[in-house]
């Protein structure tokens, strides 16, 4: 089954001297680059969402899953400019969106993670299309708590206030 929409060259790898086999693969139009071997049987996918076959054709577009992408736009743990300072940190790690269209998400919540005496460590942003569900916890799971010892995660609600989840 072929879209027919659009097809990819199969580009070659540089650094390979003529006459010899060299890997290569698509430069999706998102600006990743996706090993391939020309004419492969298996579909290969890019993380933007795009699968295409082995000779380049798109062969259907899945929507990216956007809940539970986090960004943080404050570290108070890490002051900015030392080494380690969290802001623009991105995750999990196959997040696609960048920090500012996290912030800019229109279904994104701003939170922030304390640790267990209440101080505050971070603050960010995080993609919840369905509201507050289990999906909220990652910026505590993924980072705050492994990266620093945070234990509890508050998000504003519709009134301005932050309330621990
Ligand atoms: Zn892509």
């Amino acid at each position: 089954m072929k879209t027919g929409l659009m097809k990819l060259a199969w580009i070659r790898d540089a650094g390979y001297p003529a006459g010899v086999t060299a890997p290569g693969g698509f430069n999706c139009p998102c600006g990743k680059h996706i090993p391939c071997k020309y004419g492969q049987a298996e579909h290969v996918r890019c993380s933007c969402g795009m699968v295409y076959d082995g000779q380049g054709w798109i062969v259907k577009v899945e929507e990216q899953p956007v809940a539970g992408i986090w960004t943080i736009t404050k570290d108070l743990v890490t002051g900015p400019g030392q080494k380690g300072n969290a802001v623009g940190v991105c995750g999990p790690s196959e997040c696609t969106l960048s920090s500012a269209q996290i912030r800019a998400h229109k279904k994104s919540r701003f939170f922030q993670l304390f640790d267990a005496d209440e101080n505050l460590y971070y603050e960010g942003y995080c993609v919840l299309p369905d509201g507050l569900t289990e999906d909220a916890f990652h910026p505590l799971d993924n980072f705050g708590m492994p990266n620093a010892g945070a234990t509890s995660i508050k998000y504003r609600n519709v009134a301005g206030l932050m309330e621990t989840l």
